[in-house]
């Protein structure tokens, strides 16, 4: 019954005429679409090669285990972001740990990273990957990061789930100048979308071509990827690693590919929306997400942060408000460490601070491409109604 979700995807009729002749075509998946799609983003973003797949959580597996990411391994994330980023660590048989946030930026803090990499150079546990998220689609202090990469010696990727279309230092999220990877997902509530979907990006043809094999079964039917085989037998593939079938179907690439002809015009909205939230929202006691000079962000979400100690009502009581008006309202996110399965591994309240501060004061209110001016107002007329009572 919630009549404004927190974020939803935006169709039109060239998106689904695209998927329509995808239906008529003779190829449903491993057709020209998928190959298209691909060569759509890295031209979009400004990196070398793309490759996609049925999701990002798949984009972030497959990126950890082409970095070399197993056994004994240690990856670092931030807890504020959704359970993949950390999960794809657990799926390679490495560990993972957290690092806390910025508290303006609520993306993975650069000097808390920085004395977390002191503290482990002597321990003898660096990272072998760290995995940055642009949180609401805001680029992380990717400078700083790629600088302490260099100094321990640790990978590289960027989930930017939440970020296509955004750009840092005025460069497009993507083109992996301070990273070996970028991901992207294509989840009907991210800023684009092809149903399910995700994509790597790089500026490595070795990584790329070694996550290609991946996402199919380790099967290349390439002939300089092939052994020697008896002359008489048919050999016209061979599996030469051990994969998933991570493909993308070229029906869900049809539609991710046509709505990359409207990315910039879905970003250029969630800015125009962004922007009246912050005028209509002045003055309430509540943090607007602040935005730092280097970012033009994806904008995929928007994040208030309630000035608890000014209100009446607690985070809850405002949010089960905001639902009763019929606002889908959600919490991005409850740090990944907090997660029944993830204090089963050891973690314990406490762990991010600045984290959990965030987490107890936050909630992410509508904001997608179509949200008109009369619901923005309703939002905030809602908002202000719960806030005051
Ligand atoms: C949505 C999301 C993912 C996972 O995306 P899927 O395409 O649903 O697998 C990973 N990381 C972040 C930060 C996300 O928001």
């Amino acid at each position: 019954m919630n009549a404004i979700p927190y974020g939803r995807q935006d169709i039109n009729q060239a998106d689904i005429d695209a998927v329509v002749a995808v239906l008529r075509s003779d190829f449903l998946t491993q057709g020209q679409v998928v190959p298209a799609f691909e060569k759509a983003v890295a031209n979009y973003c400004g990196a070398q090669h793309a490759v996609a797949v049925n999701s990002a959580t798949s984009a972030l597996h497959i990126a950890c285990l082409t970095l070399g990411v197993g056994q004994g391994d240690i990856v670092w994330t931030t807890p504020i972001t959704f359970v993949a980023s950390a999960n794809c660590a657990l799926y390679c048989g490495a560990s993972v740990d957290f690092v806390d946030i910025d508290p303006r930026t609520y993306n993975l803090s650069v000097e808390c990273l920085a004395e977390k990499l002191a503290l482990a150079e002597k321990t003898g546990k660096l990272p072998k990957v760290v995995i940055p998220v642009h949180l609401c689609g805001q680029p992380c202090d990717m400078t700083g990061i790629h600088a302490l990469g260099r100094k321990y010696g640790f990978k590289i990727i960027e989930d930017a789930s939440h970020a296509i279309g955004g750009k840092y230092k005025g460069e497009p999220i993507g083109n992996c100048r301070y990273s070996d990877i970028t991901i992207f997902s294509f989840h009907p509530v991210k800023i684009i979308t092809s149903g399910e979907g995700g994509m790597t990006v790089t500026n490595d043809a070795t990584l790329a071509q070694h996550m290609r094999l991946l996402r199919s079964h380790g099967i290349s039917s390439t002939p300089a990827d092939m052994q020697p085989r008896p002359a008489q037998e048919i050999w016209n593939y061979q599996q030469i690693g051990l994969g998933f079938n991570y493909r993308m179907t070229d029906l869900h690439a049809a539609l991710g590919l046509s709505q990359m002809q409207r990315l910039d015009e879905f970003v250029t909205q969630r800015h125009a929306i962004a922007k009246h939230y912050d005028q209509l929202l002045r003055g309430l006691p509540l943090q607007t997400p602040w935005q730092h000079a280097d970012s033009y962000s994806g904008y995929h979400l928007y994040v208030i942060r309630l000035k608890l100690d000014e209100t009446r009502k607690t985070q809850k009581q405002f949010y089960m408000a905001l639902h009763a008006a019929g606002l889908g309202v959600n919490v991005h996110y409850i740090p990944v460490y907090r997660q029944p399965y993830y204090e089963q591994l050891g973690f314990k309240v406490g762990y991010c601070p600045q984290a959990e501060q965030y987490y107890s004061e936050v909630i992410s209110i509508p904001m997608y491409p179509g949200l008109t001016d009369e619901q923005q107002d309703f939002v905030v007329q809602i908002l202000r109604r719960a806030l005051e009572e």
